[in-house]
């Protein structure tokens, strides 16, 4: 088994579609602790990627990721859109000419994207930001590739990690970003862009694996 150029254009699109949905509830997180924008951002930012669909449609897996990256850094403002701008332009790097992905591609590829975030944005595990969706998912990954696990264990692995770290922000301090401007007052509110990293994998669960794969 292995991860198809053509899913990974599906998992794109169905990011952007959970972004999309999910947009409200993300402005309702980030209006919390924020300044209300993460959902429009991730939103707006998705919708231009979606409009170059036709151009990476059939094109390297290296080269999507550096379209959506390099669309993600010139339209999304805030901390978020460099940050997830950078995310994708790494895991290009890695995947650059590929037309198909191994589990340790995957990984590699992940991680590579998590250490740029981290790199760009000096954010540890426990700051309430996306770094604690992602470095846990990124552990879970790692985890069943040692195992051996099937790439769909493995994108359910990293989903599920990254849900119970976007939860665990909750009760968190914000270190990083414009949460933590409000000191303890960011605790008891759960992380927008760890909210949005979940989405992410989460889409990845049915698009990347083969579960609800369309018969071929
Ligand atoms: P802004 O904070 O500029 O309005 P967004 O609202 O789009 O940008 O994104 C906010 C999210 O960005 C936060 O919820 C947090 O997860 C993430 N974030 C902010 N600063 C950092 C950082 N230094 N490292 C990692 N993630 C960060
Ligand atoms: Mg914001």
């Amino acid at each position: 088994m292995t991860i198809k150029q053509e899913d990974v254009v599906r998992w794109i699109k169905a990011s952007a579609d959970v972004l999309h949905e999910n947009r409200d509830y993300l402005t309702k997180l980030d209006a919390a602790i924020g300044d209300a924008d993460h959902g429009a951002n991730m939103d707006r930012g998705f919708r231009a990627v979606i409009s170059k669909a036709d151009e990476f449609a059939d094109k390297d897996i290296g080269t999507i990721f550096k379209t959506v990256g390099m669309t993600l850094l010139s339209t999304v403002g805030g901390a978020g859109g460099p940050l997830y701008g950078t995310f994708f332009l790494q895991m290009g790097m890695k995947t650059a000419g590929k037309m198909e992905l191994s589990l340790e591609d995957w990984t590699t590829a992940l991680e590579a994207a998590v250490n740029g975030v981290v790199m760009r944005g000096k954010a540890e595990l426990g700051d309430k930001t996306m770094v604690d969706a992602l470095t846990p998912a990124l552990n879970a990954l790692r985890k069943a590739v040692e195992e051996n696990r099937s790439i769909d264990e493995a994108l359910q692995a990293a989903a599920q990690a990254a849900k119970e770290g976007m939860e665990a922000t909750t009760p968190l301090v914000a270190r990083k970003g414009r949460a933590s401007y409000l000191g303890p007052r960011s605790a008891g509110h759960q992380d927008p862009g760890a909210t949005s990293s979940y989405l992410l994998l989460q889409a990845a669960t049915h698009t990347l694996g083969s579960n609800d794969r369309p018969s071929q």
